[in-house]
């Protein structure tokens, strides 16, 4: 790992630098999409042809670092679409697809969601029975998905269809990807409302719901592969460092805040060690994002090695959420309905928003076992 910047990269960097100096605190969101949006900086590594900014893998490493270390806002709000359609689209999609989505993607203008979970199916994805049959231009889905995050919001999914019976020898194969229209006849979005009283995601239903041929994100049969591209990527950016840097500033203000015999809990060496516990592990997230980079620099794609700050992210977060609480006290009981006592309940959201970040995007167990498989070469359980 290459810690040195070339002139190019520390020019680049400067002038990152000074935008944030510029325009941080943000006077308005409209105002820094906007901003950041005319810098080319969202979708900042991809190709200029579909409007990203061209930007290399290692400017988009400075560019990250520099908004974490200042903690500023995310570049754009169609989440989904800038971790891992938007990536899929430009690895696999027609330039017509291309054309039609990628611009809304980086404007913002709308939200995907992620179809692959079924009642039955999640770890072992490969054998999903919601099934797509081919019928002149058109696919004809019918089956059911669960746990589709987004799905009461969003415009367009990223669909995971079965286009042939599973061949036990090779269950990756027959498994189709589509885009389909939340607004298509014969779709319907049920939510399911999570432990803290959100309803962000869903069942969704299909019964005959019709998607033209050429709304196929690569060959027919082969998804797999634009799925394993899609969830590196997913894992990837659930790992992501600057997230939960900002987390730990707030759980440092919040011990700043907190006070016991009058002072406050942050002078306590237990509260002090355990926050600096926090930092070391984000640190260590850090260092091996930077090691993941250098995978990349070197033309080999993101895979297993993702997993890593995926599980390291999922036991944080709890435990970062779990420690406010012990800090708020009785404050931090958590009263469905009622209003929040201290941080407008956002400690009590974390604590009860877990299986977001622990299961959604695969459990620890699959992650645990695709790094003993995949990058320590155990042998399969
Ligand atoms: C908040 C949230 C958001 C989500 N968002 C989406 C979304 O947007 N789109 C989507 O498609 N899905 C989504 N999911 C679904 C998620 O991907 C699945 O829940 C997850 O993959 C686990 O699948 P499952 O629920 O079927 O559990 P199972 O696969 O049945 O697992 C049950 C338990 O068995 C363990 N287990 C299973 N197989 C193995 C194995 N081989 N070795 C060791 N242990 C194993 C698991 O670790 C787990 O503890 C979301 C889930 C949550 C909670």
């Amino acid at each position: 790992m290459d810690f040195d910047l070339t002139p190019e990269e520390e020019a680049f960097r400067a002038e990152v630098v000074a935008f944030l100096d510029e325009n941080l605190p943000v006077k308005s969101m409209a105002d820094w999409t906007r901003k950041v949006r005319d810098k080319r900086w969202v979708g900042f590594s991809w190709p200029r042809e579909v409007g990203g900014g061209g930007g290399s893998l290692m400017q988009q490493a400075i560019l990250k670092a520099e908004m974490a270390k200042r903690r500023a806002p995310a570049l754009g709000t169609c989440f989904m679409g800038l971790a891992w359609v938007g990536p899929a689209l430009i690895e696999y999609g027609t330039d017509a697809q291309k054309q039609r989505f990628i611009p809304d993607i980086l404007d913002s203008k709308l939200q995907w969601c992620t179809g692959y979970s079924e009642p039955d199916v999640g770890s072992d994805l490969a054998a999903l029975q919601c099934r797509g049959e081919r019928d002149g231009d058109h696919y004809v889905v019918n089956g059911q998905k669960i746990w589709t995050s987004l799905a009461p919001i969003a415009q367009w999914m990223i669909l995971l269809v079965r286009t042939a019976p599973i061949d036990r020898g090779n269950k990756h194969a027959g498994i189709t990807c589509l885009l389909v229209d939340m607004k298509s006849p014969g779709l319907e979005v049920r939510p399911i409302e999570n432990m803290a009283g959100g309803y962000l995601f869903a069942e969704v239903f299909f019964n005959n719901v019709r998607v033209p041929v050429e709304q196929r994100l690569g060959a027919e049969g082969e998804g797999w592969s634009v799925t394993v591209s899609a969830l590196a990527n997913e894992r990837s950016s659930i790992s992501e460092v600057e997230a939960l840097m900002r987390r730990l500033d707030e759980l440092e203000e919040l011990a700043r805040s907190q006070r016991k015999h009058g002072r406050p809990v942050l002078e306590d060496a237990a509260v002090r060690r355990r926050i600096a516990h926090f930092a070391t592990v984000i640190e260590g997230m850090r260092l091996n994002g930077l090691r993941l980079l250098t995978k990349q620099l070197k033309g080999e794609p993101l895979t297993s090695e993702t997993s890593i700050n995926k599980l390291h992210r999922a036991a944080l977060e709890v435990e970062m959420a779990d420690f406010a609480l012990t800090l708020q006290g009785p404050a931090g009981v958590y009263v469905k309905g009622a209003e929040p006592a201290v941080a407008s309940g956002k400690w009590q959201q974390g604590a009860l928003g877990w299986p977001d970040t622990v299961i959604g995007g695969g459990t620890p167990n699959i992650q645990k076992n695709i790094i003993a498989e995949r990058i320590l070469g155990l042998p399969k359980d």
